[in-house]
């Protein structure tokens, strides 16, 4: 028998003058799962698939590692993936590898129920869920995120883009994914220097909002740093409770007034000077942490005792706190104008958070181009000559 469906409707006609509304309601809920081994994490990729087609779309050094695993997993669940390689590194988080993941998709048989699978770090999900959301007007996407940086933060959230020259994620969207799996064993192929940098997200979850986070990983850094698995998974675990509570008040960013932007204000400018690559995403949070703190301590709303904590906690992780432990020269002027661009871009407000306390912040758009250069030249930004 044809199964059809008969629709009918009478809509009554407004007014004349009177104001027509639109309206749109969506709420996004998606499971985060944390686990040890990669048998695990398709194993639950795979529960998510149901009847669906998939496309994986990953980066040539997590393809060499892991492809092979995962292209065989998801075989053996009958699942004949198509994949996209895009070149490791922040440099692919590009409009042009954007455009060229949707001329793939537009080639293949992918279509509006399909999933795309991001597999890789935060580069990965961030161009993989931009690539998502464009392509038919969105479709489906799992996260399977394999470096630290992208299961405590990256990952996580429907914050979706694309760098641009002229500012960090300008070209994007607001997507959720259909699911999350984290699996800390992939953390063990990590190089030294992106854990690190993973562990600066955590850290300033732990800053903003939960005092316990911070006494967790004051007291694990050493753990953690070893890649002792019980305390990354309990690392990632709460990093997931902790974010998607802060993004739940406002999953769309009416308010931009946001403490998780911590670290964010000075740290993306950072980026954008630098090119996107020499200085990592997690180093940029980590030393714009330190600037916006000393702006709160200037400002008397953080007192020496709290500043000493944190610059300690991101010196025992191998983080930097000051100019010269940067991989790359900074100049003071240029990290300025960047800044003024993202000012621009934001109808003329840069908002700072200032924290004042474990677990507590004041956010404020009102700190001024001389406060920051002070911050800055106190960390030991020079001006160029
Ligand atoms: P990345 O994706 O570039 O990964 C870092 C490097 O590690 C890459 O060379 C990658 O190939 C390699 N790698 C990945 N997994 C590996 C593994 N298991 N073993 C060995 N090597 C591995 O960088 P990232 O630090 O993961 O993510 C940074 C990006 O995340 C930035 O673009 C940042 O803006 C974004 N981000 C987004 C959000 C958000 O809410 N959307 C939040 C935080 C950060």
């Amino acid at each position: 028998m044809t199964d059809f469906l008969r629709v009918t409707d009478a809509i009554s006609l407004p007014e004349p003058g009177r104001l027509v509304t639109g309206r749109a309601t969506r709420e996004d809920a998606y499971p985060i799962v944390v686990c040890r081994t990669f048998v695990d994490a398709i194993s639950h990729v795979v529960d998510w698939l149901d009847a669906a087609a998939v496309a994986v779309l990953t980066d040539d050094v997590v393809e060499a590692l892991y492809g092979s695993t995962l292209l065989r997993g998801l075989r053996e669940a009958g699942k004949e993936p198509l994949v996209r390689v895009i070149p490791a590194g922040e440099a692919s988080k590009s409009l042009d590898e954007a455009v060229a993941a949707w001329h793939w998709l537009a080639d293949s048989d992918i279509a509006r129920r399909d999933v795309l699978v991001a597999f890789g770090g935060g580069v990965v999900a961030d161009l993989g869920g931009w690539v998502a959301s464009g392509y038919m007007r969105g479709i489906p996407y799992v996260n399977l995120p394999t470096t630290l940086l992208a299961q405590v933060d990256g990952a996580l959230g429907g914050k979706v883009a694309a760098n641009h020259r002229a500012a960090k994620n300008l070209l994007g969207a607001f997507h959720s994914p259909a699911g999350v799996v984290a699996n800390v064993g992939f953390l063990r192929t990590t190089s030294g220097r992106h854990l690190r940098a993973g562990l600066a997200e955590a850290i300033k979850k732990a800053v903003i909002a939960s005092p316990d986070y911070w006494e967790f990983i004051d007291e694990h850094a050493d753990a953690l740093l070893r890649r002792d698995l019980d305390a990354l998974e309990r690392l990632v675990h709460c990093a997931a409770a902790i974010k998607t509570a802060l993004i739940e008040r406002d999953p769309y960013e009416r308010d931009l007034r946001r403490p998780l932007n911590f670290g964010h204000t000075v740290g993306h400018p950072l980026e954008t000077v630098t090119g996107y690559g020499p200085l990592l995403h997690g180093e940029a949070v980590a030393f714009g942490m330190v600037v916006e703190s000393r702006i709160a301590r200037e400002r008397g709303l953080l007192d020496d005792g709290i500043l000493e904590r944190l610059l300690d906690l991101l010196q025992r992780c191998g983080l930097p706190t000051a100019a010269a432990d940067l991989p790359v020269p900074l100049d003071l002027d240029a990290v300025i104008g960047a800044m003024e661009k993202v000012r621009q871009i934001r109808a003329g407000s840069l908002r700072f958070v200032l924290p004042v306390a474990f677990g507590e912040t004041v956010i404020a758009d009102d700190v001024s181009e001389e406060e920051v250069r002070e911050a800055l030249a106190a960390c030991g930004v020079p001006v160029a000559a």
